[in-house]
Formats: C-alpha cells, structure tokens, sequence
C-alpha cells in the first residue's frame, strides 16, 4: 500500500527504479532465473549432505593439506595442482576433492555495463544497450555473426550466494560464537522474546566496502559482505562510480528474499538434526564511499552531529546540543512521511 504511494509520487527515473527492485524482491523464489541455481544445487540446499567428509585416504588428505597451503592464493590456483596432480600421477590422484567439494559454494555471474553503470537486473535485464552511456549489453560482433543467437555479455559481475556459505557453518553443531554486546536493541531483544527470531535463526549483517586493488593504478572496485561470520556477498569490477548499485545488490538481495521465503534447511552434523533456519537482516553498513551508495546522497559524507561547535551560528544548523538519551524510538509513521516529503520535493 505505502509502496504504491510512494511509486504514484515518484517523479525521478531513479526513484521509479529503486520502487521496481524493491516490488521484485516482494515475490522471489531460489528457483527464478536469476537466482541462477541449478537443479543439483536446488536439491543440496533442500536437502543437504548428512554425512561428512570422510579423510581416509592420502589423496583427501593431499588436497586439504594444499588448500591450506594455498588458502590465500585463487581458486584457479587450487584447481591447477589438483588437475595437474591427477594428471601426472593417476591412481588415487584421481580422488583428490574439487575446490567445490569442500565448501559447496559456486559464483555466479550476471550481466552489467562495461562502463560500471547498471547490472542489467530487474528493470533493466532487457535491455540491449544501457541508454545513458549507450554502452551495448552484448557483444555486438558475437550477436551479429550468430545471427542474434549467441548473448555474450561484454562484463559481468560476481555474487556468491549465501545459503550454501551458511550451510557450511554447522560441521560441529553450530559454531555461531555469542557475542555479548552484539545487539541490544529494543527491536531486537523484542523479536527473540516473541519469538519471532528464534535460537537456531541467522542474524546478518551487511556490509558494502570500496577497495582500491593497486596503489598507484585506477583500480576501484567493490565488494560486500555479509557477516556473522566474514561471508564474501559479491565483487563488482570498476573502475567508474556504480550508477546504480541497487542493481549490482539485486541478486545477493533476492538470494536472500528467496532463503527469508522459504527457510534454510541445515545438517547440524553434530547433533546430527536437520532444521530450518530463518534469515534476518538487521544492520546494514558500509564505509564512506559506500555509504553513499545506501542513503543515496550524492558523493557529499554528512554527519549527524548532536553537540554545536563553539562560536557557531549558522541560520537553520545551530540547534542546541541534543543528548543521546532524549532520541525518541523510530517511528514507521514518521519515516513514510518524511520519505514521501523527500519524494514531492524532489
Ligand atoms: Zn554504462
């Protein structure tokens, strides 16, 4: 209802697009198409492995010693001595585990602007070229000699689905650590005592970061997380500023809409038990750069600032100090009224 308020009042191209990603993740499911899943690994977050990795041989033992070995260099690196020791030596050789074997976890990739505009997603995954820097969504070459058959998109970007990372957290009965002071919110103390969040639930967190890969070379690009624990969420490649990163979000967001719809199903291996976890996001983060990127503010960092500097005076910014503990408690009202001000005045 309040959705379609907001989308009657929207003027900006940009606010149309945000209401159309939110209005997508409504109604998600992890057998879309862009969840890119396929039928193995439906089946395995369905119903996950309940037994565990046996090390009974030298080779399992070879290749978890070498992913240790070799734990900060790439996957490629990884899956280049596997081959090429099953190449070489044969026998057992040929049972050293895959990288995937040992975590469950695959990427997956999605189209978006080579010039770091969009991710062609939600309102615009049909798009054949992104309009603002007419920049074509595919090969034009590839496209024009298969005669419209072959889509090879000029960039792609890289999500890793959460669900089979979160799988991957209970080998030993669920390792979650209690973090004492992680969260003492009204809103979620309330949640856990009418049980809405209940033990064997996840609360994430994400978190959207910049990265600049070398010192001295245009190298931006970005990451998020998610975490409890560290979860890689997704890499986007720059170097240019994102120009809308709802998009590059889009398929890590409805990943876990879907996981919200539906529940994860984990092996706790220890107890040996197979529940449902329910996912909750509740603090959502980022640094400087990226935080831009969450509150949509144009490149420009603002700072709540509760006390007034000395001798300041400056018409419509010099309120008396506000004291934390006179902050009154969110208010959904208050914030649909003042989203849709922010809307009429735009
Ligand atoms: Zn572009």
């Amino acid at each position: 209802m309040e959705l379609t308020v907001l989308e009657e009042e929207a003027v900006l191209l940009k606010q149309a697009d945000a209401i159309a990603f939110i209005k997508l993740l409504q109604v998600v499911s992890l057998d879309d198409p862009v969840a890119k899943l396929d039928d193995a690994v439906l089946s395995h977050l369905r119903n996950p492995y309940q037994t565990g990795l046996e090390i009974n041989s030298s080779a399992v033992q070879h290749g978890i010693a070498t992913y240790f070995t070799v734990e900060h260099s790439s996957v490629n690196t990884y899956e280049s001595i596997q081959q090429s020791a099953m190449h070489c030596l044969e026998g057992e050789a040929t049972q050293i585990p895959s990288y995937y074997n040992y975590t469950g976890v695959e990427s997956i990739e999605h189209d978006m602007c080579p010039g770091t505009c969009v991710a062609f997603m939600g309102p615009f995954a049909d798009l054949t070229h992104y309009p603002i820097c007419n920049t074509d969504h595919y090969n034009p070459i590839k496209l024009h000699t298969s005669g419209g058959q072959m889509h090879i998109a000029h960039q792609k970007f890289i999500t890793i689905p959460l669900s089979a990372q979160l799988q991957a957290l209970w080998p030993n009965g669920g390792v979650f650590d209690v973090f004492d002071d992680f969260c003492k919110g009204c809103e979620f103390l309330q949640a856990v005592q009418w049980g809405d969040i209940k033990p064997d639930d996840i609360v994430l967190m994400i978190s959207l970061n910049g990265a600049q890969l070398y010192e001295s070379k245009l190298s931006d690009c970005w990451t998020y997380i998610w975490k409890q624990y560290v979860l890689p969420g997704g890499f986007i490649p720059g170097p240019n500023k994102l120009k809308n990163m709802d998009s590059f979000l889009f398929p890590g967001l409805h990943h876990l809409a879907a996981l919200q719809n539906e529940g994860l199903c984990i092996w706790d291996a220890w107890h040996n038990i197979v529940f449902i976890s329910n996912s909750f996001l509740i603090f959502i983060t980022a640094d400087g750069p990226g935080l831009v990127y969450f509150d949509g503010m144009k490149g420009t960092y603002y700072y709540p600032a509760l006390l007034i500097p000395h001798h300041y005076a400056v018409a419509g910014s010099n309120h008396p100090d506000i004291s934390i503990y006179e902050l009154h408690d969110p208010d959904l009202t208050e914030y649909f009224d003042n989203l849709l001000k922010l809307y009429c005045k735009l």
